[in-house]
């Protein structure tokens, strides 16, 4: 019986890809949502200034976080 299963090792992987810092695509500029904290890509021109999740359900609460 196999002690470690893919899924496990998929996961491990995505960290792994996930911590890493990542570029944004060409004509895009890397932002950090002031709102969630979430980094996300927007497009050079663009003045928005939170994630499309808070952007567009900006009127609702973020997601809950553990505060300390
Ligand atoms: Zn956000």
């Amino acid at each position: 019986m196999a002690r470690k299963s893919a899924p496990d090792e998929a996961e491990a992987e995505a960290r792994a890809i996930d911590a890493e810092p990542w570029g944004p695509m060409a004509g895009m500029v890397k932002r950090q949502c002031p709102r969630c904290r979430y980094f996300f890509a927007s497009p050079v021109d663009s003045t928005e200034p939170c994630c499309a999740d808070c952007a567009s359900g900006g009127t609702g609460p973020a997601r809950i976080h553990a505060v300390s």
